[in-house]
């Protein structure tokens, strides 16, 4: 077996790493290249293979850092499987077909905007994919169920285990039989912290020769869940106490659902009754609708909550925000608006008006409850900058920030080193998915803990298994 890394190597997005194994190459993931301008225009450099010559995909979980460069490899070549979780199958369709409405849709405000004779860069007039990208994506995807151990091609066997990250989040067990011995690859993927809502907690798999493990949050430990609930809480009453709005940045997928969960949960005491809340992303509503097909994949409290009599989904004072003159018209709201919009790092989509129109204000409060990544509007924002750019005007900052840390999807250092050790032996790691000081900061200590023998990703690195 050997494992090339062509993303998320030294940063968290554009996921994907190639695997050579019983004489089939197969993808990892293949994921967009997320952040500013010049990070996103590497999305329409070529790959640094050929996608013909890959045979399938394995599909770790929805989130576009990690399949948002499908529609790019099937439009040149990639003909193959795509193997992913059922739930996974089901949440491909509602990104990448939202991916490719806002990319037709930048294309075409970049060419009116040439029109008026403004400067435009020749890349911005194509949209990066198309609809029928994505439709020929979707025709090749096929659903697996977690724990059924299913065979690829000859001598190669693929078993996900659920991650706990998102609806239909899988770690990748790919094990080659074709050789004298059969050898075991495991990909965490993205992996849920332990007591994530709504999801079962990420699952252990029994044995691996070689790991490649996510390292967002490898440096630090989040704090106790009960304290963030307790903090959301105060930030509600603390916010309606100053007559504002609350704008809380959050991905469509996943956070978005687990905060109405919260809400659901803490109605009463966090005082909600009384404030407006508005879902106020279209791609959210259509994953709440694939949240409601999936509940068998729940764990027992969120059903619990489901079948209870505050459904998280239905709550009286949720408006659901599907057309952009519902969006627009939540401007008009001066105070008692809580408003979850995408996208969960700012970068685009329905929040940036929100954060526009918002952000001058001292009586508002601005809730981030996700990762920011680097060159993103969202990190400038948490970095305390005074002013930014939104949409074209310069907009200074009066509102209330907040970073509420123990909302994270993403397993913390503690239970990273207990999802490795779990599998037991001293499996050789290759730590992807993180940026510098996070992968450093795990490397040591599962050297020093474990003994482990701990690579870091780099791009082109190549790994013999
Ligand atoms: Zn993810």
């Amino acid at each position: 077996m050997r494992i090339r890394f062509h993303g998320a190597a030294g940063e968290v997005t554009g996921s994907c790493h190639e695997v050579e194994a019983a004489g089939r190459r197969l993808l990892l993931d293949c994921g967009l290249i997320q952040g500013g301008r010049e990070d996103e225009r590497r999305n329409r450099e070529p790959f640094p293979f050929d996608p013909a010559k890959i045979d399938a995909v394995v599909l770790s979980h929805a989130h576009l850092d990690h399949c948002g460069r499908l529609p790019l490899l099937v439009q040149q070549g990639f003909d193959g499987p795509i193997w992913t979780h059922r739930a996974t199958a089901d949440l491909l369709r509602v990104m990448l077909e939202d991916a490719a409405r806002l990319a037709e849709a930048d294309a075409e405000r970049a060419a009116r905007r040439r029109a008026q004779g403004r400067g435009v860069d020749e890349d911005d007039l194509t949209p990066l994919f198309t609809l029928s990208d994505v439709q020929a994506v979707l025709r090749l995807v096929r659903g697996l169920e977690y724990r059924v151990a299913t065979t690829l091609f000859p001598g190669l066997v693929v078993t996900l285990r659920d991650a706990g990250h998102i609806l239909g989040s899988a770690s990748v067990e790919l094990v080659d039989t074709s050789g004298p011995a059969p050898k075991t690859l495991v990909y965490s993927g993205d992996l849920g912290p332990k007591g994530t809502p709504i999801l079962r907690d990420a699952e252990i798999p029994p044995k691996a020769d070689l790991v490649l493990l996510e390292s967002t949050y490898g440096d630090r430990a989040h704090r106790q869940q009960a304290a963030t609930v307790d903090e959301l809480g105060r930030l509600f009453h603390d916010a309606w106490r100053d007559g504002g709005n609350v704008v809380i940045p959050a991905f469509a997928v996943g956070r978005s659902q687990e905060l109405l969960y919260w809400f659901a949960r803490h109605y009463d005491d966090w005082g909600l009754s009384r404030w407006h809340i508005f879902l106020d992303s279209p791609m959210a509503i259509r994953v709440i609708e694939a949240y409601d097909r999936h509940t068998d994949l729940f764990d027992e409290e969120a059903r619990g909550v489901w079948a209870g009599k505050s459904h998280p989904f239905r709550l009286r004072n949720l408006h659901l925000c599907v057309d952009q003159a519902q969006s627009m018209a939540i401007n008009q709201i001066r105070s008692g608006a809580i408003i979850i919009a995408g996208s969960g790092m700012c970068n685009g989509g329905r929040v940036r008006h929100h954060l526009r129109h918002q952000l001058p204000y001292e009586r508002n409060h601005v809730l981030f409850v996700g990762y920011q990544a680097q060159g993103t509007l969202g990190r400038r924002l948490v970095d305390g900058a005074p002013w930014v750019r939104i949409l074209g005007y310069d907009i200074t900052v009066r509102a209330q920030r907040h970073t509420v840390g123990g909302l994270s999807a993403h397993a913390d250092q503690p239970a990273l080193a207990r999802w490795y050790a779990g599998i037991g032996g001293r499996t050789p790691v290759v730590l992807v998915h993180g940026e510098e000081a996070p992968r450093a900061a795990l490397s040591s200590l599962l050297q020093r803990e474990y003994g482990a023998h701990v690579a870091s990703a780099k791009r082109d690195l190549v790994r013999d298994l």
